[in-house]
C-alpha cells in the first residue's frame, strides 16, 4: 500500500497481513489520530480498495460498497483491538481477552461471499457488498495473524520514530523496516554518516 506521511513523503508499505494493514495504515486513536483516513463512511471502502483486499482486482468499485455510520464505528472498534493486540505481540505478549472478544465477535459475522463472475470468469464477491463484510474479512485475518506461529513474526519498524507494525513474511524472518524507501534508507544514510565521521 502507498502511504502519504503528513511530512510529505510518499512510500510503499507492506503490512504483511490484512489485519495489520487496518491497524497500521488507516489512522486510529492517540498519536495515530494525525494519520486518520476514515473520517466518514465512504472513506472506509475507498481506503480498503487501495490495499490487500484488492477490490479493484475483483471488479468491485468502492462506491458500490454499502457503508453506514455503524459500519465505520465497527471497523474503528476492531482497529483499536488489533492495534493494542499488535503492540502486545511486538513485546511477545498475547492479546488481551477484551480485545480477543471484539475480534472473535466480528469474525463470526457474514464475510464476503466469493463467486465466479459469469461474464468475465474471474473471481469476485456476490453483490451487494457491504462494509460489514470487509470488516469481517479483517477480523478473520486476525485469527490467523494473532495466533502461533504468525504472532511471533509481528514486529514494529526498527526506526526510533516509527510505529508501523507489520507481519514479517520474509523467509529468514529478518525484516527490520516498514519500508526501505523510508526508514531503511534513512538508517543507511545515518550509518554512512557515522562511518564518515569516525574515519
Ligand atoms: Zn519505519
Amino acid at each position: 500500500m502507498v502511504l502519504h506521511h503528513p511530512d510529505g513523503q510518499v512510500f510503499t508499505f507492506d503490512a504483511g497481513a490484512l489485519s495489520l494493514e487496518l491497524s497500521s495504515t488507516s489512522g486510529g486513536e492517540g498519536f495515530r489520530a494525525r494519520f486518520e483516513l476514515l473520517h466518514e463512511p465512504a472513506d472506509y471502502p475507498r481506503w480498503a480498495a487501495r490495499g490487500r483486499l484488492d477490490l479493484p482486482g475483483r471488479g468491485i468499485d468502492p462506491a458500490e460498497v454499502i457503508t453506514t455510520a455503524a459500519d465505520l464505528a465497527e471497523v474503528k472498534l476492531l482497529r483499536e483491538a488489533l492495534w493494542v493486540s499488535a503492540l502486545r505481540a511486538t513485546e511477545g505478549r498475547r492479546p488481551d481477552p477484551a480485545d480477543l472478544a471484539v475480534i472473535n465477535e466480528i469474525a463470526a459475522g457474514n464475510g464476503p461471499v466469493p463467486m465466479i463472475d459469469p461474464h468475465t470468469n474471474t473471481a469476485t464477491w456476490r453483490r451487494p457488498v457491504t462494509a460489514h463484510q470487509l470488516t469481517v474479512a479483517y477480523a478473520r485475518d486476525a485469527v490467523d495473524t494473532f495466533t502461533e506461529p504468525a504472532i511471533g513474526r509481528i514486529r514494529m519498524c526498527a526506526a526510533d520514530n516509527c510505529a508501523l507494525i507489520y507481519l514479517d513474511t520474509s523467509r529468514p524472518g529478518n525484516r527490520r523496516w516498514c519500508s526501505m524507501q523510508r526508514c531503511g534508507n534513512r538508517s543507511k544514510v545515518r550509518g554512512h554518516r557515522n562511518r564518515v565521521e569516525k574515519s
